[in-house]
């Protein structure tokens, strides 16, 4: 009997300035047996930003050349751009036995719930709405306009904790990433996953 099954696919969404990316990042430096997909993107890189490793940086043409192959496993537009999580990596890994960690939207983190129901979904909240604004303006990569789209919709996105399977409050950056790392200990050692380790040899 082999305890060794597929990874966990680990997924973390929450408005803009809700501090996902933080702890995500903060994840990743503190838990060496997970890996981090990177998406590609339409996007333009921001100052700092590299290629390949924040995001994949492409074109639309090529995003929509990814699309018809079928190559990501969810895609989706946000805030007037492209984003998707390229599918080889993640099946890849999670077949290998290692977990993996998605950092995508909501509408991205629906359709991966549809089709990989064993994975775990984590919405990520700001302490306070009064904290998710100043965070989204202090961050100061965006303009005017866009700061408040981004808050706009932010509002909006809070409704959508109720199809995740844990929330984390991030009033403390340490604290919020204990829970997540907490979040995937306790997944891994659920019995009806490990039926399915049993059923699926
Ligand atoms: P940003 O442009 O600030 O890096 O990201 C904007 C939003 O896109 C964030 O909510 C981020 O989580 C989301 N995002 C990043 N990568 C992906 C992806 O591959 N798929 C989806 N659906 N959303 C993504």
């Amino acid at each position: 009997m082999s305890m060794q099954g597929d990874g966990l696919l680990v997924v973390v969404s929450g408005p803009s300035g809700a501090g996902k990316g933080t702890i995500c990042r903060s994840l990743m430096d503190s838990k060496k047996d997970i890996v981090a997909s990177v998406s590609s993107t339409t996007r333009m890189p921001r100052e700092g930003e590299i290629d390949g490793n924040n995001y994949f940086f492409i074109s639309r043409e090529e995003f929509l050349n990814m699309i018809e192959n079928d190559g990501f496993i969810e895609y989706a537009e946000v805030y007037g751009n492209f984003y998707g999580t390229p599918r080889k990596f993640v099946e890849e890994n999670i077949k290998s036995g290692k977990d993996v960690l998605l950092e995508i939207d909501i509408q991205g983190a629906l359709q991966v719930k549809e089709k990989y129901k064993e994975g775990v979904f984590v919405f990520i909240l700001p302490p306070s709405m009064e904290e998710l604004k100043s965070r989204i303006i202090k961050r100061g990569t965006e303009d005017q306009k866009e700061i408040l789209r981004r808050f706009e919709s932010a509002y909006k996105e809070i409704n959508y904790v109720s199809r995740y399977n844990y929330f984390i409050i991030n009033d403390r950056v340490d604290a919020a990433t204990d829970k997540l790392r907490s979040i995937i200990t306790a997944e891994k050692c659920r019995v009806d996953r490990f039926k399915m380790k049993l059923i699926g040899q």
